[in-house]
């Protein structure tokens, strides 16, 4: 008798309408109707004759189908026998050793990173991200990069004003000077100054839009994530804020720069102090299996929960908001996308953010 197994790296997320396959070793995601779901489900305890048997001809004919598009795609591998137990499931704790992850720095004065390097030390923070409404210079962007020389942060991510002076030399000289950098993102680009190609180790964006740190949590099918440990931590944590901490540009300390509570000013508390809240952590287990709508949607684990832009409509016994996102225009009861700017139950919340 032939048993289909599925590949422990392959991740079955299942929704209102549809279900996600998620392959966690090449990180890509597919979707597929929801009869393939009880099918995968009846795999696990039949052999493929078994379930012929079970079947009329017409759907003995989907069986073969579906089995096909799981081999096909790789999904798993077919046994002459019940070989199931000998494949042990993948694991789907998360750990990570580090206090912080993300440092998410909305910025006016460069003399905070410097104030800031010893935090970061302690508290092993790996990403800082930051945004500055205004233009570097090309010496701004080393000076920062330099700060961090033999320090335990492994990247940085800034977003910068375009401004004439950028162009293919002024990027090179930055990628031939400074280490850390992985990611530049110009907004206010009117036309771009050349084309990037896969030529520098740093990966450079010019957006034509005038990027207000405020248009952070849009949710699209592009900014969709399949990567191994950002499910695990989806799955066991919260997808943006876990390990998270934020710093407006007026200092304030929050989980990001755009919530409304503030946990004290960066001037008066240092980070490590912030680590004793157990408040500052509230939101850092909340999945979102526990958010309304998202709950059941296909997309629950490769999407970031933005808690900043909500729809404001639902809190838990502890106070938390565990209301949809605001910016998400994805219905998984419909499985259709609507535009979530014009939506009318949306407006009180738009006003109430004054987007
Ligand atoms: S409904 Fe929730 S999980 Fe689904 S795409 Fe929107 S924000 Fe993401
Ligand atoms: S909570 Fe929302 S606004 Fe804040 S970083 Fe996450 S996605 Fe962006």
């Amino acid at each position: 008798m032939r048993y289909f197994n599925l590949f422990s790296t392959i991740f079955i997320t299942k929704g209102a309408g549809r279900i996600l396959i998620s392959d966690l070793q090449r990180n890509v995601s597919e979707l597929y109707p929801l009869e393939l779901y009880e099918m995968i489900e009846e795999l696990k305890n039949l052999s493929i004759e078994e379930m012929f048997e079970m079947y009329d001809e017409d759907s003995k004919n989907a069986v073969q189908e579906y089995v096909d598009i799981l081999l096909e795609n790789e999904y798993g591998f077919i046994t002459e026998n019940d070989w199931d137990k000998n494949f042990p499931p993948l694991s789907h704790e998360y750990l990570e050793p580090n206090t912080i992850n993300d440092l998410f720095i909305e910025i006016t004065d460069f003399s905070l990173l410097n104030d800031l390097r010893i935090s970061i030390e302690n508290l092993e923070i790996k990403h800082l991200v930051i945004y500055s409404s205004k233009s570097l210079t090309k010496e701004d962007f080393v000076n920062i990069d330099k700060i961090f020389e033999s320090s335990v942060l492994s990247g940085i991510e800034i977003f910068s004003p375009f401004h004439e002076e950028i162009d293919y030399l002024f990027i090179l000289d930055l990628n031939n000077t400074t280490e850390r950098i992985y990611s530049l993102i110009f907004y206010n680009c009117a036309q771009e100054p050349f084309k990037v190609k896969d030529e520098f180790k740093f990966t450079v964006h010019f957006a034509e839009d005038d990027l207000k740190i405020s248009a952070c949590g849009k949710v699209d099918m592009k900014y969709f994530n399949t990567n191994l440990s950002k499910v695990l931590e989806a799955i066991n944590h919260n997808s943006c804020l876990h390990k998270k901490i934020g710093i407006d540009w007026n200092g304030n300390i929050k989980n990001c720069p755009l919530m409304q509570e503030n946990f004290g000013n960066i001037q008066e508390i240092s980070l490590e102090k912030l680590m004793l809240q157990v408040t500052f952590k509230k939101y850092w287990n909340l999945t979102k299996d526990h958010i309304k709508v998202c709950k059941d949607c296909e997309f629950r684990y490769i999407c970031t929960d933005c808690r900043a832009y909500t729809e404001q409509s639902h809190y838990d016994p502890d106070g938390l908001d565990i209301s949809k996102p605001l910016k998400c225009g994805y219905n998984p009861y419909t499985t259709e996308w609507e535009e979530w700017s014009t939506h009318p139950l949306k407006q009180k919340a738009i006003h109430f953010y004054n987007l």
